[in-house]
């Protein structure tokens, strides 16, 4: 009896869901639109993780600024799935068709000023030629764009896609080309940003949502998983979901099942620490840019709002190297945009986690489904299996949840 009262005192749900980024709320959409009574629990105040769109006001005008993921295209099929089912196929907007730009020596070029023309025309054929599997970032397109504009132009647009270097990364887990929907935009954002779409999925019938709870500890007795948070909340549910980088699902699973924390912990990852700036237009002389990449610098890339622009403000997300110290990013950001530290009107920041994928990582993932086909109570997607895209994260979690109803 007293075991009764201390579950029913717990709230109970079919299934809940650790992490509330992209992965954990289409796991959860999945999961709600398969009937199942689903609770989601994130550590910040606010779902998203790295759809993260903060927004300023000023003198009643509204901006927001994209801190992490800011282009989708026409072939996130389940992605416009989830959009349509969640009724904000509305907020969907364009994208201005504005360059992505070099930064050499302080001065801003054109991608295609800096290749050597008669290397790329020399290497191209070999696109026909050479297949990406088993081959490495460096080793695939060193080949297809030549060795001179690999090192010197293209590989520093790669390393902007994840903030880190890229030159190990498995070349068939990059750029992967999928069926388009013809009916959509090549590209494109969203009225409020990225995070309005994590908004939306949120407030989808059937799935309850819990900000601010940071999962600490996990237990699994009497066939049921008892989720303690470091506020002191608790959640039972008889099928766990983690959603999050593969080190914090590794430390969660670390006393509940030893093998599959250890097989997580085997992964890298990246942090990614993002500084946004918000400056009024008049200040800013810079040419109107989707993103500005500096060989070397202490930044991978400065994406920019310009892609949906605004009548007051530009805004810019420097994705820095993590570790350096504040006067070192103040500077640099105000020394690529050209302003005084006193004209940025806001300043906005997040950590973001990337994974650092290498050659092996279809086998790390054979194995990883190999271990958990028995184990249907047990769900995990995120961004370190199929790719870091945002329609990877969607697709491995409609298989989860797949694996779950089958
Ligand atoms: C700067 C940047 C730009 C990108 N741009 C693009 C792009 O343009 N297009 C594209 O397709 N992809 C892009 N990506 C990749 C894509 O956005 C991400 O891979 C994807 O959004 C990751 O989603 P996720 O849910 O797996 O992880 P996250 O978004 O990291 O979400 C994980 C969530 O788990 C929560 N969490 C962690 N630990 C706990 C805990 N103990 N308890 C509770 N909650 C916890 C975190 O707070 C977080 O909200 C970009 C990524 C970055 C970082």
């Amino acid at each position: 009896m007293l075991f009764l009262n201390f579950f029913s005192a717990m709230k109970e749900h079919n299934v809940i869901i650790v992490g509330g980024g992209i992965s954990g709320l289409s796991l959860a959409y999945y999961c709600a639109e398969a009937g199942m009574k689903t609770a989601l629990l994130e550590k910040n105040s606010e779902v998203g993780g790295s759809f993260a769109s903060p927004k300023y006001s000023s003198s009643g005008r509204n901006f927001w600024l994209e801190l992490g993921a800011h282009t989708c295209y026409s072939s996130y099929q389940n992605l416009l799935d989830i959009i349509e089912g969640c009724g904000a196929s509305g907020t969907i907007i364009p994208r201005a068709k504005v360059p992505f730009s070099l930064m050499i020596d302080g001065q801003i070029k054109s991608i295609v000023s800096q290749l050597s023309i008669p290397e790329l025309l020399m290497s191209a054929p070999n696109l026909f030629k050479l297949k990406k599997t088993g081959q490495s970032v460096k080793s695939y397109y060193s080949k297809i764009v030549g060795e001179h504009n690999y090192r010197d132009v293209v590989s520093h647009f790669f390393n902007a896609v994840p903030s880190q270097p890229t030159d190990d990364f498995p070349a068939d887990m990059m750029f992967k080309s999928r069926e388009k929907r013809k009916d959509m935009l090549k590209n494109y954002t969203f009225s409020d940003g990225l995070q309005g779409v994590a908004f939306a999925i949120a407030a989808r019938r059937g799935i309850s949502v819990f900000p601010g709870m940071d999962v600490q500890n996990i237990r699994f007795e009497n066939g049921k998983y008892l989720i303690k948070t470091a506020g002191g909340d608790e959640f039972i549910a008889s099928i766990l979901a983690l959603a999050m980088p593969s080190a914090s699902a590794s430390a969660l699973l670390r006393d509940l099942n030893p093998d599959i924390a250890n097989h997580l912990g085997q992964l890298k990852a990246a942090t990614v620490d993002s500084v946004g700036v918000i400056v009024r237009k008049e200040h800013v002389s810079l040419k109107p840019v989707a993103a500005i990449i500096s060989p070397g610098d202490v930044f991978f890339s400065a994406v920019s709002r310009d892609t949906v622009p605004d009548e007051t403000f530009r805004g810019f997300a420097f994705h820095f190297r993590p570790g350096l110290d504040e006067k070192i990013k103040r500077e640099r950001i105000t020394s690529v945009l050209g302003v005084s530290f006193s004209k940025i009107e806001h300043t906005v920041s997040r950590i973001n986690t990337v994974p650092s994928l290498r050659m092996n990582h279809a086998q790390w993932l054979d194995k990883t489904n190999t271990m958990l086909k028995d184990k249907k109570n047990l769900l995990l997607t995120g961004n370190y299996f199929g790719g870091m895209a945002i329609e990877d994260c969607v697709i491995r979690s409609k298989s989860e949840c797949e694996r779950l109803k089958g």
